[in-house]
């Protein structure tokens, strides 16, 4: 039985994926995105955002990011992220080398959200127009956010309508994007350019697929450059077709939002079954698949004694532990560690 609730990316990949790949692995197709597969996937994702967007996959969440963030930004553009942002912490230097040199600066927000009175009052201190200072050039948010939780689309809007008034465009990370979007229960188009959104990182790989992610421009205008960036970024694969394939059957019949939804439904019964017990706490609303929890040393070393894997939260304090749940979660997985836990707090239930 799987006990590893460390990441979304411990998990293998749908069957559906590796279906739709053995597939594309037969015939002849034209190299380097210009086989069917890939057209197919620019005009499925064109069809979801209700948008005529420009597509490119990548096999990375950190291409996709900071390739979409290079075409918003000159090399001397301040970049306004939460502080806890994946580009901003896990993404090493490839945000500067991909930008030439852009500067990443990181606010703090409860619970993983930037607030538009923030951001307005650091960007009223940002030397706009002056030369010895980063220009400010795009605000980029997080979907889940780094702490699981989802931006609404009018709280998007709100942000974006800052980043707007500042002359900045606007990046989405969107590595959980269908687990926020289930969540949420808007349409893509809501969450994204209908709420001020230039340029999305598609993640697929954490929900299912083995390596897919797609940078969608919603201004083709802005996407001009995106083919020769990608090419030097070494991210223009020449059998681009098995890319797109995961895309396509991703996209395929739901399962993108299928696989999402039971990520999310065995993260609420995991956080609603760890709430009941004494002395477990959550510090962050669960409205994906992701719960961030406080646990006494006890109980946390007496979860990694029983085999559960899971990494210490060190932004929520001491203490504080993340719980990430993934599409191919079992009920039965969430019940052993609830029952765990139960019997670590001492509340043993009537039925066990
Ligand atoms: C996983 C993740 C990514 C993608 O990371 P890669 O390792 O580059 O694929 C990007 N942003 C966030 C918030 C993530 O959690």
């Amino acid at each position: 039985m799987n006990q590893n609730f460390a990441s979304d990316n411990t998990a293998g990949a749908a069957p559906e994926i590796l279906e739709a790949l053995a597939e594309a692995a037969t015939g002849r197709a034209m190299p380097y995105g210009g086989d069917d597969w890939t057209a197919r996937v620019e005009r499925r994702l064109a069809e979801v955002f209700e948008a005529d967007c420009a597509v490119f996959p990548v096999a990375t969440g950190t291409a996709a990011n900071t390739l979409g963030l290079s075409i918003i930004t000159p090399p001397w553009g301040a970049i306004y992220c939460h502080e806890h942002a994946h580009i901003i912490l896990d993404e090493s230097s490839a945000p500067e080398l991909f930008t030439g040199g852009a500067r990443q600066i990181g606010l703090p927000g409860a619970v993983g959200k930037l607030d538009p009175e923030t951001l307005a009052r650091k960007l009223a201190n940002s030397g706009q127009g002056d030369v010895h200072h980063v220009q400010p050039a795009v605000l980029a948010l997080t979907q889940l956010t780094e702490w699981g939780t989802a931006y609404s689309p009018s709280e998007i809007a709100a942000l974006t309508e800052v980043a707007r008034h500042a002359g900045m465009r606007v990046q989405m990370d969107g590595a959980r994007f269908a687990n926020a979007l289930v969540g949420l229960g808007c349409s893509p188009a809501e969450m994204t350019w209908k709420a001020g959104v230039d340029v999305l990182s598609f993640g697929a790989t954490k929900n299912g697929c083995l390596a897919a992610e797609a940078v969608v421009v919603f201004d083709r205008g802005l996407a001009e450059s995106l083919p020769f960036r990608r090419k030097r970024a070494a991210q223009l694969y020449s059998k681009m077709r098995f890319i797109s394939a995961q895309l396509e059957a991703y996209l395929a019949d739901d399962l993108w939002l299928r696989l999402a939804a039971r990520a999310n439904d065995t993260a609420s019964l995991l956080a609603d079954g760890l709430q009941a017990l004494e002395g477990i706490e959550l510090v962050a609303p669960v409205q994906g698949n992701e719960i961030f929890l406080r646990l006494s040393d006890a109980v946390a070393a007496g979860l990694a004694e029983r085999g559960f894997i899971f990494y210490p939260w060190t932004f929520g304090g001491a203490g504080v532990y993340r719980l990430v749940t993934a599409f191919d979660s079992e009920v039965s997985e969430i019940e052993a560690f609830v029952a765990a836990a139960r019997d670590l707090t001492g509340k043993r239930s009537q039925a066990s």
